[in-house]
């Protein structure tokens, strides 16, 4: 009997013993493919020799020192780094442990800055039905994953959503993107309307959504029209690249192909790929200005924030990705991903749709084709994959149905930047004896 609390007690998980190169390997040497960096983190696999030297050089001149008292020579050149490679407005960076760490320190900040310049009432965030921004309870109160919810109602902090900008399931017949991106930014706007606008300090939104519906981009234009209501209204925008951050999607920055700039910007999973908990909030100019020409200091500190050798780890991560051009890599490997899935589950009469940016794709699991149907989330579909591409030497990351409160089962893979081609044509063919070993289990 184990003594750890683990997520699901009922069925422990494997024990992972080494990770080597794009492969784990649990205690009996059995190697899995990680599809999907576990979470959309591990961007250079396991066991990268430069992040391991990186971190142990760290280790050797300074381990750690609090925050309050130094800042450390990584930390410095982490933070020159992402400003160097973002637009030039988000000149500042915070750094922070965990993605809920950085949504929560985000929601903070645009509260501080409102009230920096005399408008306390700006209390309210809006976040969007169909995003997760973490487990902490003000992450868990601004996302919409039903499932994490549920259990925790009423949450610690008042929150108010929207739709989410799925054009598959929601955009209504014969509705233009275009339409479409405008009915939602009217219902941002009434929203805000009703609200008060002076009390409206935030809008949070995924730029591409991960964990709760798999890999959904906006449609066209939606994010310009978004920012163009905050901006009438003094709301400022949280853009959450937690996991769709720093090349995953191809682009160094998710927004970047959106045609707008975030307020805030939310970062963790790829940006120490896995080698040390580490995430950071990127701010613009005039939040960190309203602050330090305010009462001088943003309210917030972990104990743990700008550690030294997380720090060491992420710079080393980022560097390779620079120097090597892994995001590149990550837009050309993500189209050949695309198309091994199209190939493979084009035809496949229980695959409703196969989309995604870069590195960062899914298909999403039907009952019925025409009309498209889910399955009954009752069924788990998405568990059930995830266990059969297991048992095949294959790791993805399963989302859907009731767990999410969005229609549909998917599946995300998020193969690190350096996979190779045959790796990805044999995580494919894995997946779809998964997939129609978990539909043949379920009787369909
Ligand atoms: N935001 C997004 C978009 C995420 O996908 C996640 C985690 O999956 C988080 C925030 C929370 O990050 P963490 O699990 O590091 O707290």
């Amino acid at each position: 009997m184990t003594h750890i609390f683990h997520r699901s007690p009922l069925t422990p998980p494997k024990l992972a013993a080494r990770g080597q190169s794009n492969y784990l390997i649990d205690a009996s040497g059995r190697r899995y493919y990680d599809g999907s960096g576990g979470a959309a983190v591990s961007c250079l696999g396991h066991g990268h020799p430069e992040v391991i030297d990186a971190m142990i050089e760290q280790l050797r001149k300074l381990e750690y020192a609090h925050t309050s008292f130094f800042s450390s020579e990584p930390a410095e050149r982490l933070a020159d780094t992402l400003v160097r490679q973002s637009p030039a407005g988000l000149g500042h960076v915070y750094f922070l442990s965990s993605g809920s760490e950085a949504v929560e320190a985000a929601l903070k900040m645009a509260r501080q800055y409102h009230v920096e310049r005399g408008e306390r009432t700006r209390r309210h965030t809006i976040g969007r039905l169909q995003s997760y921004h973490g487990n902490t309870l003000g992450a868990l109160a601004i996302g919409g994953h039903q499932g994490r919810r549920a259990l925790y109602q009423p949450l610690l902090v008042e929150s108010h959503h929207v739709s989410p900008c799925f054009a598959r399931h929601y955009r209504l017949a014969g509705e233009t993107d275009d339409a479409y991106g405008t009915r939602l930014a009217q219902e941002l706007e009434q929203t805000i309307l009703a609200l008060g606008p002076e009390t409206v300090s935030a809008f949070i939104a995924e730029t591409v959504v991960g964990a709760t519906a798999g890999a959904v981009c906006a449609v066209p234009g939606y994010f310009e029209k978004i920012r163009r209501v905050c901006d009438r209204h003094g709301v400022l925008l949280i853009l959450d690249e937690v996991m769709c951050g720093l090349g995953r999607t191809g682009a160094y920055h998710a927004f970047q192909r959106e045609g707008v700039e975030p307020d805030l910007l939310c970062l963790a999973k790829g940006l120490g790929g896995g080698y040390q908990p580490i995430a950071a909030v990127m701010a613009q100019e005039k939040i960190v200005d309203a602050i330090v020409s305010g009462s001088g200091a943003f309210q917030h500190g972990h104990t743990y924030i700008g550690h030294p050798v997380a720090c060491a780890a992420a710079l080393a991560v980022q560097n390779i990705i620079e120097r090597d051009g892994l995001v590149r890599r990550s837009a050309q490997l993500g189209e050949t991903l695309h198309r091994l899935l199209r190939d493979r589950f084009g035809g496949h009469p229980h695959v409703g749709d196969i989309r995604g940016r870069g590195l960062f794709q899914a298909i999403e699991l039907v009952a019925r084709r025409e009309p498209d149907t889910p399955f009954d989330p009752d069924l788990r579909l998405h568990a059930l994959i995830k266990r059969e591409a297991l048992a095949r030497g294959l790791a993805c990351y399963p989302g859907g149905g009731t767990m999410d409160g969005v229609r549909g089962d998917h599946v995300l893979l998020a193969p690190p930047f350096l996979a190779t081609q045959a790796e990805l044509e044999e995580a494919v063919d894995i997946l779809a004896a998964a997939v129609d070993a978990a539909i043949a289990s379920v009787g369909v």
